[in-house]
């Protein structure tokens, strides 16, 4: 068995020890698929001990996280992140009998399966276990692969894919322990013979992931760097900002604390366009050829002219296909860190990114690196949280003054 995949059947993965008297090789009595985690539940052949484990797949490929059947109490040896843990005790302890649609897609029927659970709470999390769907699409092409998905995420399902189910359910409420998916799983389950669980892991390498086969747009070709037109993106968001200063940083801080949220945020927001558009002023100063736009969640501008606006208030497909395409015609794209970061830099040649003080431990995951070289030091650049317009536009200006010699050294004189 490869170990990149999770026996479910015929025979389910058994490769854990008893929580509560650590004998190996527990009975396996069924799974749980409650929504984020799948959990196998199994009895312990020394002491009896019934319980459920977390199967190592999504976030949990790392920590035997197990809730004991009978006592319901968490037994987390190896320190679980709380995010993962808490959510799904909660939802353990208060499952619900909502009922989400799920809609059952087979585009090919097979017997035999890897089943890919994307469903997460979190928007980069859907996408980054989703992208794990290319490695079992080639290397298991004796399966069909299955997918569990959130059904915004449908347009992005890769050529081959044997089935998708999707579940109508916005991602916040995918923290949950939802009878409904459980039970649509375990009635599709009896039809095949053998299922294997794809492990979906959370940090696929990305150089890896052909982003054509999800979205159908092709990225940006870094050799014609310089022949293309100059093109750069601000990638935008308002749930989280570029400040001017530690001070506003604070200030927004304390009025959300302080429920001033709703009469302050717009403010943060402008100010935070005016950092956006100073920066494109500096840019453009330097580098008059270049064109540049803005491009994210929130209410497009008027009048400004200067930057083409493709902001959207809402998401449909026609929208996140029209941002791939921009993205793709990008040299640089400029944003804060986040999962907004994702697609774009799998379709821009590279980025600039400003990067909070407190995701200094998420750095790089957000980016969808293109490239094993040094290029990749050339072409993701990081700068402060508090970081000015000249600072931003400093990168962008040099990434195109100085690609034509880091090309021929990097990629050209090199054996
Ligand atoms: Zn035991």
């Amino acid at each position: 068995m490869s170990p990149h995949l999770v026996p479910l059947k015929p025979a389910l993965y058994a490769d854990c020890s008893c929580p509560k008297c650590g004998q190996g090789g527990p009975e396996p009595l069924g799974t749980v698929f409650p929504g984020v985690h799948v959990l196998g539940e199994y009895r312990c052949r020394a002491c009896g001990y019934a319980f459920y484990r977390d199967l190592p797949v999504g976030f949990a490929v790392d920590n035997a996280v197990s809730i004991g059947k009978e006592d319901g109490s968490l037994h987390d040896a190896d320190g679980a992140e709380s995010w993962v843990t808490t959510p799904l005790m909660e939802g353990y302890h208060h499952p619900s009998g909502r009922e989400w649609k799920i809609e059952r897609k087979v585009y090919r029927a097979c017997k035999d399966i890897v089943l890919l659970n994307t469903l997460d709470f979190l928007y980069g999390h859907v996408l980054l276990k989703l992208w794990n769907a290319q490695y079992y699409l080639d290397h298991h092409r004796d399966k069909g692969l299955v997918l569990i998905l959130p059904r915004s995420f449908e347009w992005l399902v890769p050529e081959g894919t044997a089935e998708v189910w999707l579940v109508d359910q916005r991602l916040g409420e995918a923290h949950g322990w939802y009878t409904c998916i459980d039970r649509f799983v375990q009635q599709r389950l009896k039809e095949y013979d053998t299922v294997s669980l794809g492990k979906g892991y959370a940090h696929p390498d990305k150089s890896l992931v052909d982003i054509n086969r999800f979205c159908g747009v092709q990225p940006f070709p870094m050799e014609q760097f310089l022949e293309r037109p100059k093109q750069v993106a601000f990638i935008w968001r308002e749930d989280r900002l570029w400040f001017r200063s530690p001070f506003a940083k604070l200030a927004w801080r304390a009025s959300n604390k302080l429920g001033l949220k709703p009469l302050v945020h717009k403010w943060f927001v402008a100010d935070q366009e005016r950092l956006v558009r100073a920066t494109w002023k500096k840019i453009k100063h330097a580098l008059p050829d270049a064109e540049a736009m803005i491009v994210g969640l929130g209410r497009p501008s008027t009048g400004h002219g200067a930057m083409e606006d493709l902001r959207r208030e809402r998401m449909d497909k026609e929208t996140e296909l029209e941002w791939c395409r921009a993205y793709a015609r990008c040299q640089v794209v400029i944003g804060v860190h986040g999962s907004n970061m994702l697609l774009p830099t799998a379709l821009a040649a590279g980025c600039i990114e400003v990067l909070p003080h407190d995701r200094f431990g998420n750095m790089v995951q957000d980016i969808a690196v293109r490239y094993h070289d040094l290029m990749q030091l050339f072409l993701y650049r990081f700068v402060d949280e508090f970081a000015p317009p000249a600072t931003v536009a400093r990168h962008a200006i040099g990434m195109f003054r100085d690609f034509k010699v880091y090309y021929r050294d990097n990629k050209v004189n090199v054996p």
